[in-house]
């Protein structure tokens, strides 16, 4: 493992409390190596370090920011599979997921690297006085960025491009379950031409010591979280007092409607997707299946038999689809969902039981009449678990479908266009797949209402996050 030390002004620096912990890996259980743990000076050092390399940055023009996203986009391409491999050992997903995370993650250099060249602004007249209204957005400053283990490569990456793109130096904080594919990803942004300073990596086993420092300092602008919404609210209170502007990708608890008329393959197909992509563990995973009562019995066989033919191992496997969730806790969480929803009353299909063996492993799932009640239904599954209820009325469901906290993703199946785009409109939701079970692209503004976010990553959006807007009134 070449890259494990703390990543501050271009240098590698074990840190100044000379502090590491272990990372492992999910499919056997064994240490992979000992990462560096950042301490509160090494987070003060990352800040003097972003903060001298913002001017110059800032000052550069955008097609020549445009340039170095560009050609990190395409040395990220030519070393994909290294990614994907990085991925799998210390996340644990299987290389189909694993190599879709790396270009997802390399994607989004390309996207803002055609983004940097576009910082629209506007100028008019003032309808009263006459005078000229000039608007223009400039860099934020710092941007603190910390990402969740599920995606270490694309999480990062969907924070670091459009914050370079708008000319902001950043500070990352990985998760600690998985800071190698970032620090990896260091080696590349340099080779792409990225200057010392301008992006920092700070693993931590103290991480709330160190981002609290980093945001009450006045020279960090932006804080950029994805994680829980229990983190992201405590970061909001942390934010609050240098009134940092806030972007927040938090939890959901995505519903899945398969109306009446739904093409059923096409919802099988689609709640596969949009179920185990990255083995459930996903912000955007179906969280809550309902199928209307006629065709329920047939979605759940079909549903049922593409389960159960998923194979699940080891992600290096070249076969595997599944390979092991993250962590022995997240384990446990997900098997007290199964063994809670039939305790009440669901209905098991397929898997629903803890293998035997090293590697934090759980089969793919099937529930069928999951009630209300169960915990599955308000609270995030995070693995790999189809948990379908039975629906017969319209207006019932879509008010079942908001009640929650959450607002990030839903997805709706039908055949009538006309009444999809109603209820899509209709559910209280950043992002809705209307017949698709992927809503993340590059190019769209990812993001959540209620609980589960603040601000938007991707698409046109995402660059205004790391912006400030300035207006000057001007007579000439
Ligand atoms: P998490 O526990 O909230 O951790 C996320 C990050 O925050 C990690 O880097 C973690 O560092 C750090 N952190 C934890 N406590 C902190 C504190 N008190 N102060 C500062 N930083 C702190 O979330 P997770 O378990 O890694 O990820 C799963 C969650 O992320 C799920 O809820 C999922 O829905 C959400 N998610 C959302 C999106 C989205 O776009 N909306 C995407 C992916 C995931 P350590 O690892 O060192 O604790």
């Amino acid at each position: 493992m070449n890259y494990t030390d703390l990543y501050i002004d271009g240098v590698w620096k074990s840190g100044t409390e000379n502090k590491r912990f272990d990372v492992i890996n999910p499919a056997d259980e064994t240490v992979i190596t000992s990462v560096a743990s950042a301490s509160v000076d090494d987070a003060k050092a990352a800040i003097n370090a972003a903060q001298n390399a913002f001017a110059d940055w800032a000052g550069r023009t955008p097609r020549e920011r445009s340039i170095v996203l560009r050609k990190a986009f395409d040395l990220m391409m030519e070393r994909l599979d290294d990614f994907a491999k990085l991925i799998i050992l210390e996340n644990g997903k299987a290389y189909p997921d694993a190599i879709g995370e790396a270009t997802y993650a390399a994607e989004f250099f390309r996207w803002f690297s055609e983004e940097a060249v576009r910082s629209d602004g506007m100028i008019t007249h003032a309808p009263a006085s006459g005078a000229r209204i000039v608007v223009q957005h400039k860099p934020a400053g710092i941007a603190v960025l910390i990402t969740p283990w599920n995606y270490p490569a694309a999480m990062g990456t969907r924070k670091i491009a459009p914050a370079l793109a708008a000319g902001c130096p950043v500070i990352i904080k990985p998760a600690s379950e998985t800071p190698l594919t970032m620090l990896a990803l260091m080696p590349l942004l340099e080779e792409a031409g990225v200057p010392k300073g301008l992006v920092n990596v700070l693993p931590s086993s103290q991480s709330s010591a160190i981002v609290d420092t980093m945001l009450s300092d006045s020279r960090v602008r932006v804080v950029s979280f994805t994680g829980s919404t229990e983190v992201g609210r405590k970061l909001l209170h942390s934010a609050a007092d240098q009134v940092l502007k806030p972007a927040m990708e938090l939890g959901g608890n995505a519903p899945l409607l398969v109306l009446e008329d739904a093409n059923i393959d096409t919802a099988v197909q689609g709640t596969m997707l949009a179920k185990m992509r990255n083995l459930g563990e996903a912000c955007t995973a179906a969280n809550r299946i309902y199928v209307h009562k006629n065709i329920v019995d047939e979605f759940t066989k079909k549903l049922t038999l593409e389960m159960k033919n998923l194979k699940v191992g080891n992600g290096f496997d070249p076969d595997v689809q599944i390979g092991p969730l993250i962590n022995e806790n997240t384990r446990n969480k997900v098997a007290g969902f199964v063994v809670d929803a039939i305790s009440k009353g669901a209905i098991l299909h397929t898997g629903g039981k803890v293998p035997e063996g090293k590697g934090y492993y759980y089969p793919p799932t099937v529930l069928s009449d999951v009630p209300k009640n169960s915990n599955c239904v308000h609270d995030e599954i995070f693995g790999p678990v189809a948990a379908i209820q039975t629906f017969e009325n319209l207006e019932a469901v879509i008010k079942d479908a908001n009640d929650t906290e959450y607002g990030l993703v839903a997805y709706v199946f039908t055949e009538n266009m006309k009444l999809g785009m109603s209820v899509c409109e209709r559910l209280e939701y950043g992002m809705v797949g209307l017949n698709r079970g992927l809503v993340s692209d590059p190019a769209a503004p990812f993001g959540g209402c209620k609980q589960s976010g603040l601000g938007r990553e991707g698409g046109h959006e995402g660059m205004l996050e790391f912006t400030e807007t300035q207006y000057i009134s001007a007579e000439w």
